[in-house]
């Protein structure tokens, strides 16, 4: 396979095919992946239409799975395995990465797919052939029995979503999860495997819906309320990035009840609290970025434990690298949890 590219040109131009040289020696403590597959998120989404800053011109991507081709000094045992990534590399020394338990926000953070192309050896995003990781990244094997559309998106929704479901409140009979997409309908299933008994998916696409049973939650479309009275939910899960959503999440939360946020990494996000409600309710309000590399760890471990959810299904089959214009078209349609792209399969430039 010849390495290339999809290189991102800015908002509203198309991606160029850029073929470039392997680099001849890797940091310490770095590793080349040669991507397998990648998925486009809605992040990725949210650069290519504008809402995002990102370097120009730059590789996007972030979500992948791929094998260790070649080794920096200390990583030698990674050559030749399948794995995926951390979204970001940290340093391990800061008050975030030690003191604060909070690596995804060291302050020396570097992340997959950031970067612009002309720092370092420009191989920094998913969208491509190849991949380097640096040191600071923690690295998963991805066991043979997860398929590449499954093991793609876990380092970004699935380990996200084992972030936001690690610490729940007791007990958790009845969750609603706000936003089908794939975080929340991810975090539906991941629910009923940690043994809430009821979960309420709401989202205002009835097609994105249509997955909900096979995930073990209910379907309500645009409200919960015919499916959970006032102040009787243990959990709400917020993923739908819509502040519209957080008066029905407050109302349903019973006293002591939990509001976990993720949905909202874009600034039009304001919404309205009473303090009264916070106290009166004893509400606890907490937000979710990201996530330390143990998430990680869990996302694999459940997705390896095969989940009764039709995941590779969802997916369709991936689109060569050569046609990411085309995917994002129909990542931004919103119809499909995730698209897929692979090198391998494209003419050779
Ligand atoms: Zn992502
Ligand atoms: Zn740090």
């Amino acid at each position: 396979m010849i390495p290339r590219r999809a290189v991102f040109q800015g908002v509203g131009r198309p991606f160029s095919i850029e073929t470039a040289p392997l680099p001849d020696a890797l940091a310490d403590g770095s590793v080349l992946v040669r991507v397998d597959l990648a998925t486009i998120c809605g992040s990725d989404l949210h650069t290519w239409l504008g809402r995002r800053p990102t370097p120009i011109p730059g590789v996007l991507g972030h979500e992948g799975v791929g094998r260790v081709v070649a080794v920096g000094h200390g990583v030698g045992h990674w050559l030749g395995r399948r794995i995926t990534w951390s979204l970001a590399a940290s340093c391990g020394r800061c008050a975030a990465c030690t003191r604060h338990g909070l690596p995804q926000k060291c302050r020396e953070l570097k992340k997959v797919g950031h970067d612009a192309l002309e720092s370092g050896d420009g191989w920094h995003g998913t969208y491509a052939s190849h991949l380097v990781l640096p040191a600071g990244t923690h690295l998963v094997e991805v066991p043979a029995s997860i398929p590449d559309r499954v093991a793609a998106p876990a380092n970004c929704a699935w380990a996200t979503v084992a972030a936001m479901l690690e610490t729940l409140p007791q007990p958790c009979e009845l969750a609603v999860v706000q936003g089908a997409g794939m975080l929340g309908l991810g975090a539906c299933a991941m629910l009923r495997a940690r043994g809430v008994e009821r979960v309420v998916v709401v989202d205002v696409a009835e097609p994105r819906l249509a997955h909900a049973a096979a995930f073990g939650a209910e379907p309500a479309l645009a409200t919960a309320r015919a499916h959970c009275a006032p102040r009787s939910a243990d959990l709400v899960v917020e993923l739908s990035g819509d502040p519209r959503v957080v008066a029905e999440g407050l109302d349903l939360l019973r006293p002591g009840g939990a509001y976990h946020f993720a949905g909202f990494v874009h600034p039009d996000s304001r919404f309205e609290l009473a303090g009264e409600r916070l106290v009166r309710g004893c509400l606890v309000l907490r937000g979710f970025h990201n996530y330390a590399p143990r998430h990680l760890d869990q996302a694999l471990a459940y997705l390896a434990d095969p989940p009764q959810v039709p995941w590779p299904e969802l997916i369709p089959a991936p689109l060569p690298l050569e046609r990411l214009d085309e995917a994002f078209a129909l990542a931004a349609q919103r119809t499909r949890l995730r698209i897929a792209v692979r090198a391998d399969l494209g003419p050779p430039p």
